[in-house]
């Protein structure tokens, strides 16, 4: 189901941290978020699934209001894969997995035979089911994010929502999971938005690209629209050249220096 805001606006107190943000994710579309610290990219996701309240503005999951929604009904269409996963109990890697279909239980609520089929495919996409029965405090960092996806896909949502999903990962590790993010993206439909710090990984996995800066946006556009040196320059406050590379058929951001204030 594609996702619509219009007019977001969020303020922690006195702190502006969004404003007038408005942007559009199809099906099957990653939408990927860029922009410094600070500049409110965790505090957009936040809104969407009204983790936050928005002070204004609309958000849409196929149509739909999100305040007109419910939280389990919420819950059911938007899974967000947050961007600090650390588990400090000993839940094994399929209790975590079905935790993603507890908006779908019923109020006395034990996971029937569905509950199980789902989570099993959601950790067969992503090559956690062989180790299902291990504790979720003994993975590596990238068998943690995966099952952390896994657990979003249980969910069955229409609109998947990462925090810097390779944040910790080694090189081998990020583009594993962002090829997983893609395929996974386009298999099933989901409408996706990424926030991330690397700029060049961004723009290889994300459609489209979205650069917050402040709490509004600088640019939105495809990824040579908006990942051009002036654009990076302004807001990043870091003088940069962009490189198209052929081999990723992408473009890659070289820091040079940065500009003092
Ligand atoms: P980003 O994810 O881009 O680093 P955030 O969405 O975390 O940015 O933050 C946006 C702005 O809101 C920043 O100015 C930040 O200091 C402020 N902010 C974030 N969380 C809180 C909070 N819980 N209380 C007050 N201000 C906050």
């Amino acid at each position: 189901m594609k996702l619509k805001i219009r007019g977001l606006d969020f303020s922690y107190d006195s702190v502006k941290a969004l404003e007038s943000v408005s942007l559009e994710v199809n099906e099957g579309e990653i939408l990927g978020v860029i922009g410094p610290n600070g500049s409110g990219k965790t505090t957009l996701l936040k809104c969407i699934n009204l983790t936050l309240r928005p002070k204004a503005g609309v958000v849409l999951i196929g149509g739909e209001d999100v305040f007109n929604m419910g939280r389990r009904k919420i819950a059911r269409e938007v899974a967000v894969v947050p961007q600090n996963s650390s588990i400090s109990f000993p839940f094994t890697v399929l209790d975590i997995v079905l935790m993603g279909r507890i908006p779908h239980l019923s109020r006395l609520g034990r996971e029937g035979e569905r509950d199980l089929k789902t989570a099993e495919e959601a950790m067969r996409a992503t090559d956690t089911l062989r180790f299902a029965s291990r504790p979720i405090d003994g993975l590596s960092g990238g068998e943690l994010q995966r099952v952390m996806i896994a657990r979003a896909l249980a969910q069955e949502p229409s609109i998947l929502l990462l925090d810097e999903p390779t944040l910790h990962l080694d090189i081998n590790h990020q583009l594993e999971i962002l090829k997983l993010i893609r395929k996974l993206t386009g298999e099933k439909g989901l409408a996706t938005i990424m926030v991330s710090h690397n700029l060049n990984l961004a723009a290889r996995y994300s459609d489209k690209l979205l650069l917050l800066n402040s709490g509004r946006i600088y640019s939105v556009g495809s990824i040579e629209e908006v990942l051009t040196p002036e654009n990076i320059k302004n807001t990043y406050k870091v003088e940069v050249d962009v490189r198209y590379h052929e081999a990723t058929r992408s473009y890659n951001v070289i820091p040079i220096f940065p500009i003092d204030a």
